[in-house]
């Protein structure tokens, strides 16, 4: 099944919100949010953890998949309001959150959102200032939440570099960033190796080793039963299918990669009007991704 809005995904595990933005909640007995989504959805992500916990100082720990704006957005406005909340997130992540310029690239990126849902946030205090992570994950290390809720850290870098998704055994759960890709409304898979192509194939072919049931995917919609089965393996093929693309591209164009970044974002963004990302985030992103079959990486 194709699950396309926000609440309950199963006992105890809920996306919040906007199903759009990751941030997901899973209640166990140390309640625990996965990614923070964009500045603007602070206050509402902060109204649904009151409303599925009874009392948001309740949630102790968020696990960040990696240091991009739209994943770790809310992280400094839900400390503010909630005291004892904890961040966690890869060692690489945590020096990223430390440099002045992540952090205002952060900042960068949330403005052009922040001002088109003004009305989400009013007068609160939703800035991303800086960003103190308490607490370092290790790829191949178990967290354990209480009540029969584990997961595991498993190191997905590809999409960037510092990236980790989370497992859940118990009911066979995937949260991954983007190491696994982006369907647009088409579902159409868009894969998302901005730093290293060549590692995030190897991220993807160890996800697709696992056995899955329901994958929150960080944009657009969350896969249960036989799509997600499919999913990673289907992720995989687009993977090849958009790498090979852009090698023919790149050759058409005596390798020049602004004219295939040109090329592909009037094909895929401008043409078919399916994929949602904002056009600058988009063209950065595809850049990147140009970029790394170009050289190789
Ligand atoms: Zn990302």
């Amino acid at each position: 099944m194709i699950i396309e809005k926000a609440g309950k995904i199963v006992e105890g595990l809920y996306a919040l919100a906007d199903i759009d933005l990751p941030a997901w909640l899973v209640t166990a007995e140390t309640p625990a949010l996965f990614d923070a989504g964009i500045t603007f959805m602070g206050p509402a992500y902060l109204e649904e953890i009151r409303r599925v916990l009874g009392d948001e100082n309740r949630l102790r720990w968020l696990f960040i998949t990696h240091a991009h704006f739209d994943h770790s957005g809310t992280a400094p406005y839900l400390k503010r309001r909630i005291p004892g909340l904890k961040v966690a997130a890869s060692r690489l992540a945590s020096e990223i959150f430390k440099k002045p310029n992540a952090v205002s690239l952060i900042q960068s990126l949330s403005r052009d959102y922040e001002e088109q849902h003004k009305t989400l946030f009013g007068s609160e205090d939703i800035r991303f200032d800086s960003l103190e992570v308490d607490r370092i994950l290790e790829d191949g290390e178990t967290v354990d939440l209480g009540g029969g809720w584990t997961f595991s850290v498993i190191a997905t870098p590809g999409h960037t570099r510092d990236g980790v998704s989370f497992y859940f055994p118990n009911i066979k759960a995937l949260i991954c960033g983007e190491a696994a890709g982006v369907p647009d409304r088409n579902f159409k898979i868009h894969p998302e190796f901005l730093a290293s192509y060549k590692d995030y194939v190897a991220s993807l072919e160890k996800l697709a080793a696992l056995e899955v049931e329901i994958i929150m995917l960080s944009h657009y919609c969350i896969l249960t039963g036989a799509e997600a089965r499919s999913y990673l393996k289907r992720s995989l093929e687009s993977t090849f299918a958009f790498s090979g693309r852009i090698r023919s591209y790149l050759a058409e164009a005596g390798g020049n990669q602004e004219h295939v970044v040109k090329r592909i974002f009037k094909e895929d963004h401008q043409d078919t009007g399916a994929i949602q990302q904002a056009e600058r985030p988009y063209l950065i992103n595809l850049a990147a991704k140009v970029k790394a079959v170009a050289e190789n990486k």
